[in-house]
């Protein structure tokens, strides 16, 4: 336990002690590195964890700088305003307010922006609002506002630079153990389960849009108080700092340190800072000339890190301290099923004449299949035929052209694949989706998503201990059940293929699924491992869990499934008992005579 916390007490302690040994020029730079490792933890939640790339965070820096410069200056406010005036207090909640507004309109434009498109974007807006503080009149323009007051904390004046120290710094391990509080929550593995795509975390009953926007705005926030702080220890603001320009740098922070990382921030933020302090006093001098030679410098030290040390420095460092993670609590217990057991044969799947259509490929064309409650029916067919289309029609990652699909007596063609996750349908990818540096039993956990209530604030507090408990129990439950007791805590990229595909099945059990739709579950495995497959969704099938699978392996078909349907060209061509199947001669010819 002691151990644990070793290294963050003595980092704590290095950080108490600075302001009282070093001059005043070390403080200042001290005080830099803080402001800038808040906007950068902002960055890291937002690119490095949330996968959204975004330029624009010094714009929010601006706005909380903004606030509490205007609301703390200005003379002659509306009278609606000047109640409001004069403490910075009250401008630091007026500043996260128009914070959250701004971000939250920002958002909604330009996160649903994929792939470049959403970084032009946050450039867009970062471009903007810079040019937006220049040109207000009432914002002193480019000049900027000076005689910003002193901030007093608990009767204490702020005053100088060595005072505000301990205010920064203390901001900083909060919101870093906030930080890190949430990402270890069900929100947070909601959050980090965007980087491999919407399409899983969408299928496992995440509301990615929501996500997206929780890290969007909590970085904004982040940023504005960075911002607050700046205001007031500088106590003069003009546009400069909250440029594209510095956007840009918060974000080589974040690579430099580690975007993936909380603590990547603060060591990206202070090497970054002290190389640029150390590059601007001595290129010149070196060179001869003046000049921001250091910019070049930078981009060239980023382009290397880049090719060579993707990760950033922080698990480099990380490697020198013992573990601060907190070691991740759970005890398997009882399974309880949410969804009531269905009485044996009660219809779960209907599809009827569903047709898919790929601009002018058709992929499935009149299809109409059946799954009932304890049953286990194979979707076959040879390369192409159109199995994981149907797959992804019945689980709503695609639109289907035309035909119906009901679950549960329910019509869900039209709905989308986390409405349909929600309802008790749940499943597996034939290209397994996960996150490989996250734990097993976190991955299994992103299945149980549905199964908590706790939101943002609570996880930010870690006041959910109780549920988180109950989800990771759970999620353990399913990974014992499955046979991967003993990867538990293994990061999930470090299984072979095979059992990455049962973790999917184990996942897709977190959700209390009546249906399970499993994608080539047996490619992959041995002989051994496909035998306590078959064993597992046995014994599913006996708790009146109905499975659809898509298969290859005939052997492993033909012991288990109750029936066969067998595509080809999109369509369906038999339908039957597996002897039957195997008997029938169009199946035969689809196989080409020798794969059966
Ligand atoms: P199977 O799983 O039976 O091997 P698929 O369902 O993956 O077959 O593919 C069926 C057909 O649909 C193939 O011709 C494939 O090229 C096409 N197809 C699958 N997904 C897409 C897509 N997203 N866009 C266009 N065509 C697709
Ligand atoms: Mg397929």
């Amino acid at each position: 336990m002691m151990r644990r916390h070793l290294g963050f007490i003595a980092f704590v302690g290095l950080l108490g002690v600075c302001p009282l040994v070093l001059p005043e020029f070390y403080v200042t730079l001290l005080n830099y590195i803080g402001l800038s490792a808040l906007v950068t933890l902002g960055v890291v939640l937002l690119t490095g964890v949330g996968g959204l790339t975004s330029f624009g965070q010094a714009a929010f820096v601006g706005l909380g700088a903004y606030s509490t410069a205007f609301l703390t200056t200005a003379t002659d406010l509306p009278l609606w305003v000047a109640p409001f005036a004069g403490s910075p207090w009250i401008a630091l909640l007026a500043g996260l307010l128009l914070t959250g507004v701004v971000a939250l309109v920002l958002g909604f434009l330009t996160l649903r922006l994929s792939g470049h498109y959403l970084p032009l974007g946050t450039i867009a807006w970062g471009i903007s609002l810079y040019f937006l503080f220049g040109n207000l009149d009432f914002l002193g323009g480019f000049t900027g506002i000076s005689g910003i007051p002193v901030l007093s904390v608990v009767g204490i004046e702020l005053r100088s630079g060595r005072a505000f120290y301990y205010l920064i710094w203390i901001v900083v391990l909060v919101a870093v153990r906030v930080i890190q509080n949430l990402l270890d929550s069900r929100e947070g593995r909601a959050i980090r389960a965007l980087q491999g795509g919407t399409l899983m975390a969408e299928a496992m009953g995440v509301d990615t849009a929501r996500a997206k926007m929780i890290v969007f705005v909590l970085a904004a926030f982040l940023a504005c108080v960075s911002g607050w702080l700046y205001a007031h220890l500088q106590r003069f603001i003009n546009p400069t700092p909250f440029g594209l320009q510095v956007g840009i740098e918060y974000l080589f922070m974040a690579v430099i340190g580690g975007a993936a990382h909380v603590w990547g921030a603060v060591v990206g933020a202070a090497a970054f800072t002290i190389l640029k302090q150390w590059l601007q006093d001595w290129l010149p001098s070196l060179l001869g000339s003046s000049g921001s030679y250091e910019v070049i410098v930078l981009g060239v030290l980023l382009v290397v890190m880049l090719q060579r040390a993707r990760e950033g420095l922080w698990p480099v460092l990380a490697r020198l301290v013992p573990d601060t993670k907190q070691p991740i609590t759970f005890e398997v217990t009882e399974v309880s099923p949410r969804n009531p057991i269905l009485a044996l044969g009660t219809e779960l799947l209907d599809c009827r004449n569903v047709r898919k259509e790929f601009g002018g490929l058709v992929a499935n064309d009149d299809m109409s299949l059946l799954v009932g409650a304890g049953e286990i029916v194979a979707l076959i067919g040879p390369n192409g035929a159109g199995k994981s289309t149907m797959f992804n029609v019945v689980s709503g990652v695609w639109p289907l052209t035309s035909g119906e699909v009901r679950f549960r007596g329910e019509r869900v063609d039209g709905m989308g694949a986390r409405q349909i996750a929600r309802r008790g349908m749940s499943r597996s990818f034939q290209h397994v989706r996960l996150l490989p540096c996250m734990s097993v039993l976190e991955n299994v956990a992103i299945g149980a998503h549905g199964r908590g209530r706790a939101g943002v604030l609570a996880a930010c507090l870690h006041t959910e201990r109780r549920e988180e408990r109950e989800i990771l129990s759970f999620a353990a439950a399913q990974i014992e059940r499955v046979g991967l007791g003993e990867f538990m805590v293994a990061p999930a990229g470090s299984l072979p293929l095979g059992q990455q595909r049962i973790l999917e099945i184990a996942r897709a059990l977190c959700a209390n699924p009546s249906l399970l739709l499993l994608d080539e579950p047996a490619a992959g495995l041995r002989y051994l491992e496909k035998q306590a497959l078959g064993e597992l969704l046995r014994r599913l099938r006996e708790e009146g869990i109905g499975i659809l699978l898509v298969e290859h392996d005939m052997d492993f078909v033909m012991g288990l499934v109750d029936r066969c349907v067998v595509m080809e060209f999109g369509q369906k061509i038999a339908e039957g008992l597996p002897a039957e199947v195997q008997a029938n001669p169009a199946v035969l010819a689809a196989y080409l005579g020798g794969a059966l």
